[in-house]
């Protein structure tokens, strides 16, 4: 079976991405401190490059000295690092042609590293502007957030968001390498930490009951920054999305699984305006919470299973139902839910489940019981 096997190579943790049937094939470290290795993982596994970093004005006073001494240490060049102002506001053309135009004035060339250490938006937006620049740049992705590290650095997918809603201008560009350092999430806010923990349950939900129990007993210490208990769940959660995309890398199918909860939190995050009213970790507790009451409610999951995932999300500080002002007019959500971009044919693509740990995908649910569970939450 393709995927990610996690050996763990003291002090860190390497497992390998391998998408080789299709496009690509690399590593992913996970480790406390190994931001201090980065320019030295590049060395060993693409060679002495120019280099080039691209980040945010949080996490560059923060991180941005040490990755550089890391890149010039292992003998690379490093052209100037591009700080964006941070959050999704930036995943926008004007942001994207900002980013392009500093690679070009930097001079890159067709060997050179672009390097996104941030967030999933810094990910996603670098890894666009790599995909773009000269036909496309390498880009090693050292996520700095917890859903960075467990979900968007891993996968290829990249993008902005546009008028027409999120993520819809985008490329599929896997990276060389990840490198996540579970010592910069010490200063991620605890309202970031507990949305990206979200995306770790999700995992747990969609294909592992065990997973799904560990996350129960392991929550509070992860949360609070115990080093063992993050590592283990980031190594598992990338573990899960690489066996998924190694099977469906471009989203053909068994992919979209990853997607749980997403349709109802994307159309949450769409009434909310894509800001600070619900992150995006948020607003996918709350779909995941609404896919297992849809699912107890069609009959194909325990009803005590949907109420074990709303009681640990909201043990964790996940909010499990949305805020009234957003699902005050169903018809609008209605109608964002149906602009997914996994709607085909102006059928509904939901992931439900037959219990905590089968998630499925299925296009045949009536949107009246999709209406009557946000309704009655
Ligand atoms: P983000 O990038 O906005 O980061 C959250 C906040 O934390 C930002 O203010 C950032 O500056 C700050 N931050 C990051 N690391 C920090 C650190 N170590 N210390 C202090 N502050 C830090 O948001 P996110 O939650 O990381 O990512 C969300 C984005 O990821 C969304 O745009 C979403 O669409 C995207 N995403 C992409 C994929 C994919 O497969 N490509 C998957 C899931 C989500």
């Amino acid at each position: 079976m393709k995927g990610m096997s996690l050996t763990p190579v003291s002090p860190y943790q390497t497992g390998t991405v391998d998408l080789s049937a299709m496009s690509a094939s690399y590593d992913i470290v996970i480790g406390d401190g190994v931001l201090n290795e980065v320019g030295a993982l590049i060395l060993s596994r693409l060679g002495q490059r120019r280099c080039i970093i691209i980040t945010d004005a949080n996490v560059a006073p923060r991180y941005g000295k040490r990755c550089e001494a890391s890149v010039t240490a292992a003998g690379h060049t490093l052209l100037p690092t591009y700080a964006i102002k941070p959050g999704e506001g930036s995943k926008s053309f004007i942001v994207l042609q900002s980013v392009l135009d500093h690679l070009l004035k930097s001079g890159v060339d067709r060997k050179t590293i672009v390097i996104a250490m941030g967030g999933g938006v810094v990910g996603d937006l670098a890894g666009l502007a790599a995909a773009l620049t000269l036909r496309g740049l390498d880009i090693v992705q050292v996520p700095t957030s917890l859903l960075a590290q467990v979900d968007s650095a891993v996968g290829g997918k990249t993008g902005i968001d546009t008028n027409f809603g999120k993520n819809t201008v985008g490329a599929f560009h896997q990276p060389r390498l990840v490198v996540a350092d579970v010592s910069a999430l010490d200063t991620l806010p605890a309202r970031e930490m507990r949305a990206g923990y979200a995306e770790i349950v999700k995992y747990g939900l969609i294909m592992d009951a065990d997973f799904f129990r560990w996350c129960q007993l392991n929550a509070k210490a992860l949360l609070a920054g115990d080093r063992a208990a993050q590592i283990h769940a980031i190594g598992k959660s990338c573990a899960y999305k690489a066996k998924v995309i190694a099977a469906d890398e471009r989203e053909a199918g068994q992919r979209a699984l990853l997607n749980l909860g997403h349709t109802f939190g994307h159309a949450l995050e769409a009434a909310a305006g894509f800001g600070d009213t619900l992150l995006h970790g948020e607003a996918v507790a709350i779909g995941m919470a609404l896919a297992f009451q849809l699912s107890a409610k069609l009959g194909l999951c325990p009803a005590s299973d949907a109420e074990a995932v709303s009681k640990h999300l909201a043990a964790a500080g996940l909010p499990v139902t949305s805020p009234a002002i957003l699902t005050d007019d169903i018809n609008r959500l209605m109608a964002f839910m149906a602009q997914d971009k996994k709607a085909e044919a102006g059928k509904l693509t939901l992931v439900l489940a037959n219990g905590i740990g089968k998630a499925f995908i299925t296009r045949d649910v009536k949107s009246a019981d999709v209406r009557q569970v946000w309704c009655t939450q």
